[in-house]
């Protein structure tokens, strides 16, 4: 008799646990720990898009790392369907209606619109050519769209799109729906065992030997895994097991849900990633046997922190509808507020996911999947759950184990380019409006000059800042970074 401990309950560790429940015998058992009303839990805030292409960047698949978190998101684009199905069909299901859809079950829809217009610079037009480059590279099938027969897009004239582009094949969910049928099926399965409440530390000597919780609660187990998102970096110092594993830090996002009052819709829209975030979208967020399916998805700000902080800003919200109703459709103005999410994105140092075993034979861990946790939970959890009854770590995911050195595979002048073009490009998203071309130039040889010297200041001799990090590198917020020392 084996026992599974698993900290968390985001979409990460709820999949785990279902995948876990399907590989283990009739005798083991499962206990879940973490806080009912879900805190922080970028799942419930997130988009729930599945994108591969639409989020790819110019620099994107040039690195064998990108290469191969790009082809994780492919499987897992793939395996959704089936992983979906699994969900709602378990045999502790309420569903026993065996010809709902997806879309009824899980609020499932498909077809991306990647549009784009003039709003921001240049460094956005290279993320749409390169999403362009690469649908055509891997045969992905796409139309070129004329901007005006994009349903129900209606952007302010002076922000409309030029281009656009359709995916067929890049969908969504709705994550309440995927969240809430994961925790039914697995409430109702009687080896697993949901605790409420938050982990402080992990208590280890040769190897793990219990989960502490903030209430005193001790929670003893075989194996365990480490899957609370943003929270892992805290949870490990507080543990003080020296352990290897590089800082994960707390991407602040907000998306807001609206119930439109004119137009209908059915398909994503979306501009391609723009300095600073992943841009701007907006996502029919379908609702459970509703006839009328009005409710629109608004995303996403990210704000980088040290600290959880479970308000957002009000600057995001201000971003998010100004971006929306003159990017994408003016009569969201009159749509009205459902709810405003703030989940904590999962950030590592270098940007790339935490999976695997580390430090002790019975610790597996998973964070850092910052924009695309949702999308590759079918491909993670099948790879840790594997791992955690005793199968071989898979080669597709060599890069990303949580013990790595911090990856810096941009050299220093390129990641210095791409960090001046991204804050370039957050500034026009605010609406910069130089004067001219010459202090346009004197602007952008401020931002070179300063980030030139702070790879001077830390040392970055022949490697780049990533890109994400450059703030807090600026604030010294970096406590760990091996290899950049
Ligand atoms: C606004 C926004 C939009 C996004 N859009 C997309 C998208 O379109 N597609 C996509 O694939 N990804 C998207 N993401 C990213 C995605 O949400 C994350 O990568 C993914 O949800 C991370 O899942 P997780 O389970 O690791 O963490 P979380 O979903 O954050 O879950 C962690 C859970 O653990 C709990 N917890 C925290 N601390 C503890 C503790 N100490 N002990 C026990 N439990 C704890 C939390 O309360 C939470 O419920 C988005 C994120 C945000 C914020």
């Amino acid at each position: 008799m084996a026992k599974f401990v698993i900290a968390g309950n985001g979409i990460i560790a709820l999949s785990a646990a279902l995948d876990l429940s399907k590989k283990i015998s009739k005798t083991d058992e499962i206990i879940i720990i973490g806080p009912s009303n879900q805190l922080g839990s970028a799942s419930l805030a997130a988009g729930a898009m599945l994108n591969s292409f639409a989020e790819v960047t110019e620099d994107e698949l040039k690195t064998k790392e990108s290469l191969a978190h790009f082809k994780l998101s492919q499987e897992a684009t793939k395996k959704w369907k089936n992983f979906e199905k699994s969900i709602c069909e378990n045999e502790y299901s309420s569903m026993t209606n065996k010809n709902m859809s997806a879309f009824e079950r899980s609020g499932y829809g498909k077809g991306t619109y990647v549009i784009h217009n003039s709003t921001t610079d240049d460094y956005e037009t290279a993320n749409y050519n390169s999403i362009k480059k690469a649908l055509q590279e891997f045969n992905e099938p796409f139309e070129l769209v004329k901007p005006s027969a994009i349903p129900n897009f209606q952007p302010h004239p002076q922000k409309r799109a030029l281009e656009a582009l359709y995916i067929k094949n890049e969908g969504w969910f709705n994550p309440r729906n995927i969240l809430d049928n994961l925790l039914f099926v697995l409430s109702n399965n009687p080896s697993i065992t949901f605790y409420d409440d938050t982990i402080a530390c992990v208590k280890a000597g040769k190897n793990v030997e219990m989960l502490i919780g903030n209430s005193g609660m001790t929670y003893h187990g075989d194996s365990f895994l480490i899957a609370t998102g943003a929270t892992l970096s805290k949870i490990l110092d507080n543990s003080e097991l020296d352990s290897n594993i590089q800082q994960i830090f707390y991407g602040v996002g907000v998306s807001i849900e609206v119930r439109l009052n004119d137009g209908i819709h059915t398909k994503a829209i979306r501009t391609p990633v723009r300095g600073g975030a992943c841009g701007t979208y907006t996502i029919p967020y379908f609702q459970n046997g509703k006839d009328k399916q009005d409710h629109v998805l608004i995303g996403a700000s990210n704000y980088i922190s040290t600290e959880p902080d479970y308000h957002g800003r009000l600057i995001s919200i201000h971003h998010l509808m100004h971006s929306a109703t003159n990017q994408i459709n003016m009569n969201f103005n009159d749509a009205r507020l459902v709810r405003t999410n703030v989940g904590l994105r999962p950030i590592s140092y270098d940007g790339y996911m935490l999976v695997g075993n580390a430090k002790f034979k019975n610790m597996f861990i998973v964070s850092g999947t910052k924009r695309d946790g949702f999308h590759l939970a079918p491909v993670i959890s099948e790879e840790i759950t594997g791992q955690m009854v005793g199968e071989k770590s898979s080669s597709k995911f060599r890069y990303f184990h949580p013990e790595r050195e911090p990856i810096h595979n941009l050299d220093r002048n390129r990641a210095v380019e791409l960090i001046v073009n991204s804050l370039m490009n957050e500034q026009f998203q605010h609406e910069f409006n130089p004067s001219s071309i010459k202090m346009l130039k004197q602007i952008k040889k401020s931002y070179y000059d300063e980030i030139h010297k702070l790879h001077d200041e830390i040392g970055a001799v022949d490697w780049g800042i990533p890109l994400h990090m450059v703030n807090m590198f600026k604030r010294n917020k970096v406590e760990w970074v091996k290899n950049g020392n």
